[in-house]
């Protein structure tokens, strides 16, 4: 979509604003089943904590896509979206033996990432389907925080632990039709992936009624110019090749899995923004505009890049600017950005704030979070609404205590 497109969307419904653009997420889907597509059975399931819209996951569920889900509250949007349960799989951290049983009686995958868990679903429930999530304690990426195949991760049941693993399954006759990786945010290297993609084969090997292998996601793509990216071409090849053969050895073909959120929706989302405030200090000029970590926190909490452009003033003399924010602690987008002059009122643009952007924005500060457009056939849709004081105030629930006390000092 172009510049123009968004200054219109956002002239008619303000900002700041998420739009989305479908036919990116459409293209990267299809990109992604194009270069897998010696696979015979390949499955795509968009990660939903990445942009769980409604709208998104309706979207997804018609490219062909099924649902990567972490949390039960995920599952129930992916089932108000359309999908059905076998269409879901849901990959928790940490949550209570209670959520998981849940979900297993909705019908949906259900992915098991540690022992404790393992054996008393296992005891319990004997005969349900459960795939389980290995840790291949491979380095995925360079930043800690979004890698998570790592010797210290809290993920995945660690492969020194197979032997104990198999054990549990051998007492609990339980039924493991899927093993599972999910390394890391950023795969950049080919080759480490492919290692990862070795320990999961030696895995799976131990099990005799898998039906699928699902090797997470971890493509990165590129948040600005000459930035490095998962070259996913090189990997169809090569992991399809290595795919098959596996195959061939276990004796029975497999459904290969990836669980792309980023990847999918990443690059389709543009935020924007205006200029409240430039603000010329002895050695910055800032410019200030009315959002802040509330709305896209990715720059402070992990250090990410996202490209800002003046849709104003898009032909402007480039001057540098630190693009901040209106919240009351620092909410740095950008330091030290070359951007068209910006002059107070303008409208900017991130770029990339498809994934985890809109679905990790918070109210702090009690402002409201944005709007979302989908950006669908030449047409904007509104398909979230932005939210008014009622939002705030939504399940605060006034004490007996301070009415009366208002009503005396009245
Ligand atoms: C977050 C997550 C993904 C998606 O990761 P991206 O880097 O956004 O592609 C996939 N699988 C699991 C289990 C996840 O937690």
């Amino acid at each position: 979509m172009t510049n123009n497109e968004l200054l219109d969307i956002a002239s008619e419904l303000g900002n700041p604003l998420y739009v989305y653009d479908a036919a990116k997420i459409a293209s990267q889907y299809q990109r992604l089943t194009s270069t897998f597509s010696r696979i015979g059975d390949l499955r795509i399931n968009y990660a939903a904590k990445a942009l769980s819209n409604l709208s998104i996951l309706k979207l997804m569920r018609q490219l062909g896509s099924g649902l990567d889900t972490v949390s039960i509250q995920e599952v129930q949007l992916g089932l108000a979206a359309g999908f059905e349960p076998q269409a879901i799989i849901y990959t928790p951290n940490g949550v209570s033996l209670k959520e998981i049983e849940e979900v297993a009686k909705m019908e949906v995958q259900i992915n098991i990432d540690n022992l404790s868990l393992l054996e008393q679903f296992g005891t319990r429930h004997p005969k349900t389907p459960v795939c389980i999530r290995i840790n291949p304690h491979v380095m995925a990426g360079g930043n800690s925080n979004i890698s998570v195949g790592h010797i210290d991760s809290k993920f995945g049941i660690s492969i020194h632990q197979i032997p104990h693993l198999l054990r549990i399954v051998e007492n609990t006759a339980m039924n493991i039709n899927g093993i599972h990786m999910h390394t890391g945010s950023d795969i950049l290297d080919i080759d480490v992936f492919l290692h990862a993609a070795e320990i999961l084969f030696d895995t799976a090997k131990h099990f005799k009624n898998l039906e699928f292998l699902d090797f997470g996601s971890g493509f990165k793509v590129p948040y600005q110019q000459n930035d490095i990216e998962t070259n996913i071409e090189e990997l169809g090849e090569k992991l399809s090749k290595r795919f098959i053969d596996f195959c061939k050895e276990y004796g029975r073909d497999l459904q290969l899995i990836f669980e792309p959120g980023k990847f999918l929706v990443s690059q389709a989302g543009h935020f924007v923004t205006q200029v409240n405030v430039v603000k010329q200090t002895t050695s910055t000029v800032f410019a200030q505009v009315d959002s802040g970590f509330n709305h896209l926190i990715r720059p402070m909490l992990y250090g990410s890049y996202h490209h800002i452009e003046n849709l104003s003033n898009p032909k402007g003399k480039e001057r540098f600017y630190s693009v901040v924010g209106y919240i009351c602690e620092t909410d740095t987008f950008g330091s030290n950005r070359k951007i068209a002059e910006i002059t107070e009122g303008d409208l900017l643009v991130f770029r990339n704030c498809g994934a985890y952007c809109f679905s990790m924005a918070s109210n702090y500060n009690s402002r409201y979070r944005p709007a979302e457009v989908l950006w669908h056939e030449g047409k904007a849709h509104l398909i979230r609404k932005r939210e008014t004081f009622e939002d705030i105030l939504h399940n605060q629930v006034e004490m007996e205590y301070f009415k009366e006390s208002t009503e005396q000092k009245a």
